[in-house]
């Protein structure tokens, strides 16, 4: 039996590379950290090996603020499997952090005819196993 059998998750969980190990583990802390490049200062995401804006290997896992903005967002209307049934309609959004980076995400805890582009939202993490926790946006200030 696996971890999601156990608390009655049935959505698909992440697969976890071995690069990423460090994000998902700071989700699961509640205290989300991204790569941030050594050589020039560039926060990346993706979790990878190498920098992208600048090829250096010097990546240093840090917390981040949590704080951002929504760059991108669409209602899902039908659900992608049977898993998500109860969940329509529901938020997807592409959330850009102030240290720069984006996410793909949902924006929860607000009607989602509410969710504009450029609204300030904040993390909040959603622990849906033991194992899995999962990074969740709010609209700043609710
Ligand atoms: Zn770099």
């Amino acid at each position: 039996m696996d971890a999601s059998s156990e608390t009655g998750y049935r959505k698909p969980l992440p697969e976890m590379e071995p690069e990423e190990k460090p994000f998902w583990e700071s989700l699961r802390q509640h205290r989300m950290k991204i790569q941030h490049c050594e050589d020039c200062g560039k926060w990346c995401f993706l979790p990878r090996t190498m920098c992208p804006h600048c090829l250096s290997t010097k990546l240093e896992w840090k917390p981040v603020s949590g704080r951002g903005r929504i760059f991108a967002t669409t209602t899902q209307h039908h659900p992608p499997s049977p898993a998500f049934a109860q969940d329509v309609p529901y938020n997807i959004s592409l959330v850009e952090l102030d240290e720069g980076v984006r996410m793909i995400t949902n924006v929860i805890g607000c009607p989602v005819e509410s969710i504009k582009i450029g609204m300030a939202v904040n993390v909040v993490y959603d622990d849906v196993t033991e194992d899995v926790t999962l990074a969740k946006f709010r609209p700043a200030g609710v």
